[in-house]
């Protein structure tokens, strides 16, 4: 390591009592919500910000964010990507209080669902689309009906993955390659080997060995890691994914939720991806609940001669509330107003413009860190070269290394995504936001290193 562990620690102790400090407000609140609420937050997750509590949230708008004890802050963490649209976008906030006033749930369709499966089906290339209330569910659909149509058990994985809440994803690899449990799996129905076979990411040879076995229904892939720093495909891994599948009638499930980044019509648009399904939510609806699935019309025609009208609404697909206007009106809004072309050529060079900063502060004290691209996302893990497997990128964590990043941001009015070091751009955010990060990164070098 290029620094000492003991200045590590050190600044994290320093850095932690200055947060607390400044953020009696936020203190309390936690300190209260630990009477009822389990942890003292409305969600698991919320427990990782950094500091031993989280700042409780007075306002967000655009990419900023007020906390109660008046501290504003530079947002790239962006709701983990549900507020990618930025906070509360105009155009969604206007269709959204429109909707409000003309219903927000009947089951029954509006005019704004069609015209959002046109617009996707317009970026994605995918010809017909369904509507949940999140990723995770679009993800649960899209494999039972994978289940479904090809009458294998099994859904391919890659090692490391996140897809949400699904308990076929939550499996890894031990040393010995097997597919087991993932550490921290909470409740596991079966044994995820039952139903679950993982790759490496990158793993031609290994994804092969899997189609090859006739037991699997369906590959669910990012198009490139992003919830264990940013792993990327390397050159021809997409073609082999396309080929292999192909050739052994798997079908292909690729997850935009994140990967949106890369462009209007995500990595998928931007690389020529042709898959089966495809899925996504968080920020397609300006972070109101939605998610969404695609298919090509062959696996349409498979679900149709498949499953009988009279059973559609007990056969586990589906959700009382999904497709509801509200959530339709707000993706409408974000689609056609807010995640535009022009909002992503806006975005996009911003993107670069944070790598350019990290790298630079990783040139300047010769760490042994790589910053990763993907679209308005970026990401640096603590290896010396850019990950090529989940395993790889896993390794180079650094829990207490994160913490304080985190916290020296948060102190300094920068707020990054709780988990790795991950920063995305909105079509809000502007060149001095990134420039205040450049600058708060390399301070925190210079005092570390
Ligand atoms: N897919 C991917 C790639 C994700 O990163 C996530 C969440 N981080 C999900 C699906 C699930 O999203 P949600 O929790 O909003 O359902």
């Amino acid at each position: 390591m290029p620094f000492d562990r003991g200045r590590l620690s050190a600044l994290l102790a320093r850095e932690a009592e200055a947060f607390a400090a400044a953020r009696p407000r936020s203190r309390a609140l936690f300190e209260r919500a630990g009477g009822s609420l389990l942890g003292g937050v409305p969600m698991p997750w919320m427990m990782l910000w950094a500091g031993g509590f989280p700042v409780f949230t007075q306002e967000a708008s655009g990419a900023r964010i007020v906390d109660v004890d008046g501290h504003e802050y530079v947002d790239l963490c962006l709701g983990d990507t549900g507020a990618m649209t930025g906070h509360g976008p105009p155009a969604v906030a206007e269709a959204v209080r429109e909707q409000l006033a003309r219903g927000i749930t009947t089951m029954l369709p509006t005019e704004d669902s069609v015209v959002v499966a046109e617009e996707l089906r317009r970026r994605f290339g995918l010809p017909l689309w369904q509507f949940t209330l999140s990723a995770t569910d679009a993800n649960r659909h899209v494999i039972r009906y994978a289940r479904h149509i090809t009458g294998r058990r099994k859904i391919v994985v890659h090692d490391h993955c996140y897809h949400g809440s699904v308990d076929e994803t939550f499996a890894g690899l031990d040393a010995s390659g097997r597919t087991v449990s993932r550490r921290g799996n909470i409740g596991p129905p079966v044994d995820p080997a039952e139903t679950t076979w993982v790759v490496e990411f990158n793993d031609v040879e290994g994804l092969e060995r899997a189609l090859a076995s006739g037991e699997v229904a369906a590959v669910l892939a990012e198009p490139a890691l992003t919830n264990v720093g940013i792993v990327l495909p390397e050159p021809g891994y997409h073609d082999a994914l396309r080929e292999l599948t192909r050739r052994h009638d798997v079908l292909l499930i690729i997850d935009e939720t994140h990967t949106l980044s890369a462009g209007p019509g995500g990595y998928t648009g931007a690389h020529g991806l042709q898959p089966d399904f495809m899925t996504m939510g968080k920020a397609i609806a300006g972070g109101i609940p939605a998610g969404a699935f695609g298919m090509t019309a062959e696996v349409s025609d498979r679900i149709d001669a498949s499953i009988a009208l009279e059973d559609i609404d007990v056969g586990g697909i589906g959700g009382t509330l999904a497709g509801n206007a509200l959530s339709l009106a707000a993706m409408r809004a974000t689609l056609t107003e807010v995640l535009t072309d022009e909002a992503f050529a806006r975005m996009l060079p911003l993107g670069d413009r944070w790598a350019d900063g990290v790298d630079a502060g990783i040139a300047k004290h010769s760490l042994p860190w790589t910053c990763t691209r993907l679209g308005a996302r970026g990401e640096y893990t603590f290896t010396p070269t850019a990950p090529r497997t989940g395993a790889e990128a896993h390794a180079g964590g650094d829990f207490a290394l994160e913490q304080l990043l985190h916290l020296y941001a948060l102190n300094r009015g920068i707020l990054l995504t709780p988990f790795h070091n991950m920063a995305l751009m909105s079509p809000a955010t502007t060149e001095a936001d990134v420039d205040r990060h450049t600058e708060v990164f390399q301070t925190l070098l210079s005092d570390l290193v």
